[in-house]
């Protein structure tokens, strides 16, 4: 094993978005392959047709590409173990379950729906009872010549115990007894999950299997064939479940959020990336802000966690602010121009104006309207907000030295931010007042907010001169009404 390459494989079914849980485990193969060197291959499961989800393929592609979980083998990029969806390889589980019933793992089993459900005993469980495994090899044939239905069943020994090493949770040891013989080719020719898991791990070279803790006591039946085909065993990983809480896991059924909806929702993509790497893996560092290659640098399967990791959407919007605080103002520009267009202030000021004060306040792109809408919002106000002890401001101030901040402000001829602050401070050095107070005062007469992102100055830089001195006179005569 030690010299061979690393081949891990992600294996989602096309059965809608694609779900936090779901990139998680592609985040990790992709994360262990590309440490070793190794290759990550993305394989499409889509057998179960009653599950099948017109246009999530795509969205799988889509997806993976978007946040940087680049295969190397797959549907659309090709390799040299294709076909990479299992509804292509029809004939290969086709000729595998032949093979296995010949190897003594399956057998032919024509039983009725009728016989089955006759099966099910009092408390409503059904287990198939081996009917079939009697049959004569003539009678089978027979059978099968004369066109009867059948479909091909594993056969798992009616004593003993499954064992094998999980690298996360341990040895795992499963009675044989409680499992049953499940099938592994339908009547339709169309293999299960059980069976074609196996065959395309096998045949597509992955050393190391990746996938969540619901497939953890299956194996047990996935490694009686490996063994029954004298194939060597993948190594297990299995990851601990995403809990949305305490008691409820993560899941796309309860419409819980997926990566495309925290994209749309304005988290910057790399921190959802970081996020979910985050989610049952712990690095050895205390660093938590990771990119990409950061995280293949870092991962490690040691740091895989037994425990169910909460979903804490808080910490991954602090995640994404620290990645805003660290984007230059042309990379926020990028993606927070979409959503500054939701804005009421968009179209009316200086785009660049408005994302520097957005910038470094918001921690996802969405919260961008709501630093600056207030820009539009200004209207008939509380005097009341000009009362301000800390600052030392108040109403009596205002009243008096809303004018001469006027006459300050009409006479600055370059409208910037720094000129605007410069003239305000001197004039606040002539009355011999505190610069907060009067700064206070201006703020409040031309926002009427308690509270902007943005201060005095930088707000009457993108209101711009005419608007600015506008509002300051129906502030004043709102003092003075
Ligand atoms: N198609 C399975 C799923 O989506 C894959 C499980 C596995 O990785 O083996 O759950």
């Amino acid at each position: 094993m030690a010299t061979e390459k690393i081949r891990t494989r992600f294996a989602p079914s096309p059965t809608g978005y694609l779900h936090i849980g779901g990139l998680r485990t592609a985040l990790y193969g992709f994360l262990f392959a590309k440490k070793g060197g190794g290759d990550f291959i993305l394989r499409i499961e889509d057998t179960d047709t009653a599950r099948y989800v017109d246009g999530s393929v795509q969205i799988i592609y889509d997806t993976l590409r978007d946040s940087g979980i680049i295969y190397d083998e797959g549907p659309d990029v090709g390799g040299n173990y294709g076909p990479y969806v299992q509804s292509e390889r029809k004939q290969i589980y086709i000729d595998y379950a032949k093979k296995l019933v010949e190897l003594g793992g399956a057998y032919y089993c024509f039983c009725t729906p009728e016989r089955i459900e006759s099966l099910r005993d009092d408390a409503g469980n059904l287990r198939y009872d081996k009917h079939c495994l009697k049959l004569s090899k003539e009678e089978i044939e027979k059978r099968i010549a004369s066109g009867e239905p059948y479909v091909i069943r594993q056969n798992v020994p009616e004593h003993g115990t499954g064992t094998y090493h999980d690298l996360v949770y341990g040895d795992i040891s499963v009675d044989y007894k409680d499992i049953e013989d499940g099938i592994l080719l339908k009547s339709d020719g169309m293999p299960t999950y059980n069976f074609a898991n196996v065959i395309d791990d096998h045949l597509m070279g992955i050393t190391h299997v990746i996938r969540g803790t619901e497939y953890l006591s299956s194996t047990p039946k996935y490694n009686l064939m490996y063994d029954a085909f004298g194939w060597e065993r993948p190594v297990y990983i299995h990851l601990p479940p995403i809990m949305k809480d305490a008691q409820h896991k993560l899941s796309k059924r309860n419409g819980d959020a997926s990566y495309e909806d925290f994209v749309k929702k304005g988290y910057v993509k790399e921190s959802i990336v970081n996020y979910i790497a985050l989610l049952g893996w712990s690095p050895k560092s205390n660093t938590e802000k990771m990119n990409l290659s950061e995280l293949i640098e870092n991962f490690s399967l040691e740091g895989i966690n037994k425990s169910p990791a909460i979903f804490d959407e808080t910490k991954m919007k602090w995640l994404s602010g620290e990645y805003i605080k660290a984007m230059t103002f042309e990379e926020f520009k990028e993606c927070a121009l979409p959503f500054l267009k939701d804005s009421k202030a968009y179209g009316k000021y200086d785009q660049d104006k408005l994302l520097a004060v957005a910038k470094g306040r918001v921690q996802i792109f969405s919260e961008i309207p709501s630093k600056v809408d207030f820009l539009e919002e200004f209207a008939e106000f509380d005097l009341a907000l000009f009362e301000n002890q800390k600052q030392k401001s108040s109403v009596e101030l205002a009243k008096n030295i809303l004018p001469q901040i006027k006459e300050t402000l009409s006479a600055v001829t370059e409208w910037t931010n720094s000129n605007l602050f410069n003239a305000l401070v001197e004039l606040a050095a002539k009355l011999e007042i505190k610069k907060q107070a009067l700064l206070w005062v201006m703020r409040v007469a031309i926002t009427g907010k308690e509270s902007t992102a943005g201060g005095a100055t930088e707000v009457a830089d993108i209101l711009g001169k005419e608007e600015t001195l506008k509002r300051i006179d129906f502030t004043a005569e709102l003092l003075n009404k």
